[in-house]
């Protein structure tokens, strides 16, 4: 049996483990397999209309899958009680994960982390979802050689996070350095009353599902 000191050390490794294991799923579940399984078909459809987000009965069965690897994994490497700590650490990562991923589509950016954080996701959503794969941390792009600097995010209207744009869908001056918006507004291009509309959301989730970035214009 180990200290208490030992479980704290093994959780803070299981969180620092999450960072690793999001941009793994986020790249190689989730966009390389271009809409097969569960996590890949559920994360394009976030693509293809990013005001979708899966149903938390959803991420509670993909919280429980990552446990049932993660657990016996780390119990082969030592004993039960650090196995659990470093997998409680692993999967309450995972949780904040989905409340900071969240945040970046429906919260406007507070502070140099949050600003980065909402340029490079939204560089990875509009730009390229090839790249950026790392929601929470820029680490593991930066290794493998997957990081973009977002510069100036070209947004699709249509697309546009409520915080970005004002009630004339244009971008709020404060973040006028950061984002450009183009194309006309979610309301007219998504109309679900006309051929046009149902066209635009047909293509939106072809291009997701291709990993190619949404047209904006
Ligand atoms: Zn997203
Ligand atoms: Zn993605």
């Amino acid at each position: 049996m180990g200290s208490r000191l030992t479980y704290l050390g093994a959780a803070a490794v299981g969180a620092l483990a999450w960072t690793a294991t999001e941009y793994g799923l986020h790249r190689f579940a989730m966009h390389e397999m271009k809409g097969k399984g569960l996590a890949s078909r559920e994360h394009l459809k976030h693509h293809a209309d990013v005001t979708y987000f899966a149903p938390t009965s959803k991420k509670l069965l993909s919280a429980a899958g990552t446990t049932a690897v993660a657990f016996p994994l780390a119990t082969a490497a030592t004993d039960r009680r650090t196995a659990t700590a470093f997998t409680s650490g692993l999967i309450a990562m995972y949780f904040g994960y989905e409340v900071a991923h969240r945040r970046t589509h429906t919260h406007p950016p507070k502070g140099a982390y949050g600003r980065w954080a909402r340029r490079s996701h939204l560089h990875h959503h509009f730009g390229a979802p090839m790249r950026n794969f790392g929601v929470t941390s820029p680490v593991y792009d930066r290794l493998f050689g997957t990081y973009d600097d977002p510069g100036v995010v070209t947004v699709p209207r249509r697309m546009a996070p409520v915080w970005m744009v004002d009630e004339g869908g244009e971008v709020r001056p404060e973040l006028a350095a950061d984002y450009v918006v183009k194309g006309r507004p979610r309301a007219v291009a998504l109309a679900t009353d006309s051929p046009e509309g149902a066209a635009q959301a047909e293509q939106d989730r072809v291009d997701a599902f291709a990993n190619v970035a949404p047209t904006a214009d």
